[in-house]
C-alpha cells in the first residue's frame, strides 16, 4: 500500500480528512498509524467466508463488514468473467419487497428511480373471467414493490464491496470461523460436503427479454395466467417509462421455439399473450432462458474441517419465479443471518451451531409458507381440466372481493408482514 492509497483507506475509515491540506509530516505519522491499522485488520484471521459473489453473497458480506467482522468473498476467476459478462447481459429485471429494499438500501446499494422502477398497481388475469388487481393505493405502502434493473444493482454491489476494507475478495476458499455458501443453486460446495438437495423439475422454462411497448406502463404490472403459460409484463425505466421485462414461464419445447423465432414472430406472439393491452411491442434485448424448478437443501448448516458452515440464497432454494420471491427469499436469509450474527451475546462465536440452527429454522419456516403457495398456484394455474379451470377463475373472483385475506395476501407478497430487515443497525 502507498501513501496516497493509505490516505483513501483511511479517510474511508473517517480517520483522515480525505482532500483536506493536511501538513506533511503529520500526514506521514497518520500514514504509519493506518498502515498499522491496516496491517492489524489484514493479519487477522477471517470471520466469515462467503463462497460466491451473486447479489446474495455480496450484499451479505457488506452487511458484515460493516458490524466489523473480517470477511473472504469468494470469486473464482472462471466464475467472476463468467459472471461479470451474464451479469453486465442479463436481460432480468427483479421485483424485489420493501424488505429487500431496506437491506439494500441500508448498504448504500438501491439504484435510482430510473433503475428501480416503483410498482403501483398490478393486475393478474386468469385463463377465464378470472381477475385480481391489488393497489398500492388500498395499502399504506408508496409501492407495491419495485422492478429492479438486475445488471445495474449487480455493479453498485460491486462497486460497494471495492470500497469496504473489511471485505477481501479472493480466488480459493479462505478458513473461516464461519463459511457462508451463496454459489446458487449448481453449488458444487454443496454438493461436496454431501448436502441432500430435494429438487422436483416444473418442466417448464423462463423465457426473459426486455420490449419497448407502444403505451407507456403507468407502474402497472401485468402477468396473464393462460393454457398452462405464465407471462408476466414488468414496468421499468422509471414512472414515465415504456420498457417492460417480460417473463414467460412455458413448456421447453415452446421456450425453445420462441427463442429461435423471427423478432417480428416472437412480438406478435407476445403481443397475442399479453392481450395487446401494452399496444405494439419491439424487442431490445437477447432472448434468454432458465428451466424452472423447486428445490430445498435438508440441512442448511453443518461442520466442515475447522469451521461451521451455513446456505443462503438459491444455494439453499429455489422456486418458481412466477410471484418474483427467489430474491427475496435470498435476501431475507441475508436480513436473518446478520440478525442472528449481531445480536448473539459476546460469549457466543459466529460459528456458533445454536445460531446457525436457529437462523435455519426462521428461514424453513417463513420459506414453507412462501414456497408452497407459490408452488400451489403454479400446479392450479398449469393443470388443463377443465373443472380446475372453472374453479380457478371463480376462486379468483372470490379472492378479489375477499377484503382482509386479499389485504393479507398482498403483505406478505410486498414483504411489510414480517420483521424489519435488519434491526436498529446502520451500516457503513
Ligand atoms: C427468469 C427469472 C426471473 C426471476 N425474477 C425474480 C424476481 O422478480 N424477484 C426475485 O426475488 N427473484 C427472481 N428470480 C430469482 C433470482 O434470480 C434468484 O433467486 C437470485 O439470483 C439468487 O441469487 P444468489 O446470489 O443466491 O445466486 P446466484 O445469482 O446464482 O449467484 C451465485 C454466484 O456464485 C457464483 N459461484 C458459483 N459457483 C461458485 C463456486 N464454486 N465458488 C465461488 N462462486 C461460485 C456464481 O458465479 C454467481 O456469481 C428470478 C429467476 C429467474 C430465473
Amino acid at each position: 500500500m502507498d501513501e496516497v492509497s493509505v490516505e483513501i483507506f483511511a479517510s474511508g475509515f473517517g480517520l483522515l480528512p480525505f482532500g483536506g491540506k493536511t501538513h506533511c509530516l503529520m500526514a506521514l505519522v497518520r500514514a504509519r498509524i493506518c498502515r498499522g491499522f491496516y496491517n492489524v485488520c489484514m493479519t487477522r484471521p477471517f470471520d466469515i467466508c462467503i463462497r460466491g459473489a451473486g447479489i446474495v453473497g455480496r450484499t451479505l458480506a457488506l452487511h458484515l463488514a460493516g458490524t466489523q467482522l473480517r470477511v473472504a468473498l469468494i470469486a473464482p476467476s472462471a466464475t467472476t468473467t463468467e459472471t461479470t459478462a451474464a451479469s453486465a447481459s442479463d436481460v432480468r429485471a427483479y421485483a424485489l419487497s420493501q424488505l429487500s429494499r431496506q437491506l439494500l438500501e441500508s448498504v448504500r446499494c438501491w439504484p435510482d428511480v430510473q433503475h428501480a422502477t416503483p410498482v403501483l398497481a398490478m393486475q393478474v388475469h386468469g385463463d377465464g373471467d378470472g381477475k385480481v388487481a391489488f393497489n398500492a393505493a388500498d395499502t399504506s405502502a408508496e409501492a407495491l414493490n419495485w422492478i429492479v434493473d438486475v445488471p445495474v444493482l449487480e455493479a453498485r454491489l460491486a462497486e460497494a464491496v471495492r470500497y469496504q476494507p473489511l471485505i477481501e475478495v479472493m480466488e480459493s476458499p479462505q478458513p473461516a470461523t464461519l463459511t457462508v455458501v451463496c454459489e446458487g443453486r449448481a453449488s458444487s460446495t454443496r454438493e461436496e460436503w454431501g448436502v441432500q438437495w430435494d429438487v422436483t423439475p416444473y418442466g417448464q422454462w423462463a423465457l426473459a427479454a426486455r420490449v419497448q411497448c407502444a403505451n407507456a406502463h403507468a407502474q402497472v404490472a401485468r402477468q396473464w395466467f393462460s393454457e398452462g403459460e405464465i407471462l408476466a409484463f414488468l414496468p421499468m425505466d422509471g414512472p414515465q417509462g415504456n420498457l417492460c421485462a417480460i417473463v414467460w414461464s412455458v413448456s421447453p419445447e415452446r421456450a425453445q421455439m420462441l427463442q429461435g423465432s423471427s423478432t417480428d414472430d416472437f412480438c406478435e406472439a407476445l403481443e397475442l399473450a399479453s392481450h395487446g393491452v401494452s399496444g405494439a411491442v419491439s424487442l431490445v434485448s437477447d432472448r434468454k432462458v432458465w428451466s424452472l424448478q423447486q428445490a430445498q437443501a435438508r440441512r442448511w448448516t453443518g461442520v466442515a474441517g475447522q469451521g461451521a458452515w451455513v446456505l443462503a440464497g438459491d444455494a439453499a432454494h429455489n422456486m418458481h419465479p412466477l410471484a418474483g420471491q427467489g430474491l427475496n427469499m435470498g435476501l431475507a436469509d441475508v436480513a436473518e443471518l446478520v440478525r442472528a450474527l449481531t445480536e448473539r451475546p459476546y460469549w457466543r462465536s459466529v460459528g456458533d451451531p445454536k445460531l446457525l440452527r436457529q437462523y435455519e429454522r426462521a428461514r424453513k419456516a417463513d420459506l414453507a409458507v412462501m414456497g408452497q403457495a407459490n408452488d400451489a398456484l403454479q400446479q392450479l394455474f398449469t393443470n388443463p381440466h377443465p373443472a380446475l379451470q372453472a374453479m380457478r377463475n371463480w376462486g379468483m373472483n372470490r379472492f378479489e372481493s375477499s377484503g382482509p385475506i386479499k389485504q393479507w395476501v398482498a403483505r406478505r407478497a410486498m414483504g411489510t408482514s414480517g420483521k424489519p430487515a435488519i434491526q436498529g443497525k446502520k451500516h457503513s
